[in-house]
């Protein structure tokens, strides 16, 4: 009997998130014979999406974009899928809790007389610094060894910032589920802040101001049925041997599929179970050095939006397991589990996680948070095929994966948002097409 060929193609692209998606359609689109490997059953990563009984998409993942995620809004235009205003257009005042109290709106009740003054002027000396820093070379800032050894939290106390303005910032950071500002590295909060040039450290509407009229999953279903039977689902990938000309990907099941060149589109933890050889140490090391903040996102459904009749936005950042809540869709609550509390939510017992969540969804918003219809809690931390959330930059490590970061060595060509500054769907989509860009263009 004779030995089946392995299947031989032009391109394998590994892991249909929003990234691996992307540069498929490209590849395909210039006519490219390109098979997109996917372990799980589904396309889209950390984009999923369900629905209501009565219409309304839940988002379980990634969800919103900003004005200025220009490659994504590209994408979405070409794929005719309309954006709309999300929450940060939501009208009402934004909540904070902390264990010794509650307020809404600006300023939160901790500061006292001058701190205003102080956070105002320190997001000034943030922006100005941040200008000075190329998000694409932050190695070449003549700072760069230094800013990246500061945290973010130090890097505001060297400027004298209060207890209370540091512990603004900390609520907003936590909020975003990115790891507490005591362990991210200045440089990198800069590189991220210097790709959208704003005032402070984030700029809501220039990161969260929009989102897919239809879910934001809708992006990766579309791209998914343009690529048809180009995808193989269900395909977990355990090794890749890059060699010019002939790379053999091996999966779980130890069939070898082989092709010219190779994408991984791979987030970077599931990427360190892929054996890979034929690609320098030094690359390698970059990568696997890699880490993402790991989060939890719970959403819960309700009849109405309850909160607006107190002239609250949905919107808050608080001290408990939750880091901050916002409307995602009329009457869905999302909420985000940052990295410092994913170890106590995964200690709490199971049926206890959802209705100690929901308690403190109604300290903040009252009673009526304790009656969703429906609620929804995904743990993408331990999610074996993600094992993350965005990036995250503790000091020192932008100067140890250094400037190899988000690079190729043909044939072996890497994307994914953790090859982007800051993780998120723009990055997903931009280093996407960008691998596909310089894939095609080295032929
Ligand atoms: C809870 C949450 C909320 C978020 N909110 C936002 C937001 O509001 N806005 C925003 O811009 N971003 C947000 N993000 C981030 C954003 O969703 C991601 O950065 C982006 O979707 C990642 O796309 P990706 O293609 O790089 O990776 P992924 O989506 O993770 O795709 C990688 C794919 O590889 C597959 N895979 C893994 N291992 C293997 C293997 N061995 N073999 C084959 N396939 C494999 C995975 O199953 C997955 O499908 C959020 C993320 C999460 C988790």
């Amino acid at each position: 009997m004779t030995k089946a060929k392995p299947m031989h193609h032009d391109v394998i692209v590994l892991g249909a998130g929003l990234a691996g998606l992307a540069a498929a359609r490209d590849l395909s689109a210039a006519g490219t014979d390109v098979l997109l490997l996917e372990a799980r059953d589904r396309v889209g990563g950390r984009v999923e999406q369900t629905r209501t009984p009565d219409g309304r998409t839940v988002q379980l993942g990634g969800e919103v974009v900003g004005h200025a995620h220009t490659a994504y809004l590209r994408l979405a235009e070409e794929l005719g899928l309309e954006l709309v205003p999300s929450y940060v257009a939501e009208p009402g005042r934004v909540t904070r809790a902390t264990p010794e109290g509650l307020s809404a709106g600006d300023p939160p009740h901790w500061f006292g007389p001058g701190d205003a003054g102080q956070h105002a002027w320190l997001s000034r000396q943030f922006s100005d610094l941040a200008a000075t820093v190329d998000p694409d070379d932050p190695w070449s800032h003549p700072e760069a060894d230094a800013l990246d050894r500061l945290s973010v939290a130090d890097w505001l106390r060297s400027c004298h910032a209060t207890p209370a303005v540091v512990r603004l910032w900390e609520i907003g950071q936590l909020g975003l589920a990115g790891g507490s500002y005591e362990r991210i590295s200045l440089l990198a909060a800069l590189r991220k802040s210097a790709v959208v040039p704003g005032t402070g450290d984030y700029d809501y509407d220039s990161w969260e101001g929009l989102r897919l009229a239809a879910g934001s999953a809708t992006l990766a279903e579309v791209m998914g049925r343009e690529l048809g039977p180009r995808i193989r689902l269900g395909s977990p990938v355990a090794a890749v041997d890059v060699r010019p000309g002939r790379c053999a990907v091996r999966l779980v099941t130890g069939e070898v599929v082989t092709a010219a060149a190779v994408v991984s589109a791979l987030p970077v933890g599931p990427l360190r179970s892929v054996a890979v050889t034929g690609v320098n140490e030094a690359r390698l090391t970059s990568l696997h050095r890699q880490r993402q903040a790991v989060a939890a996102k719970f959403a819960a459904v309700y009849d109405r939006p309850f909160w607006r009749a107190d002239a609250l936005n949905g919107l808050s950042e608080t001290e408990g397991v939750l880091g901050s809540t916002w409307p995602q869709n009329e009457g869905v609550l999302s909420a985000l589990v940052p990295p410092e509390r994913y170890g106590v939510l995964l200690g709490t017992p199971p049926q206890l996680r959802t209705p100690e969540l929901l308690s403190e969804i109604a300290t903040m918003f009252g009673a009526e948070a304790l009656r969703p219809t429906a609620c929804h809690l995904r743990l993408w931390g331990t999610d074996p095929w993600t094992q993350g959330y965005v990036t995250q930059w503790p000091p020192g490590e932008v100067m140890a994966v250094g400037p190899l970061h988000g690079t190729h060595e043909p044939p072996f060509y890497v994307c994914g948002s953790d090859q982007w500054v800051a993780g998120y769907m723009e990055g997903a989509v931009r280093t996407g097409r960008a691998a596909a860009e310089e894939a095609l263009r080295r032929g």
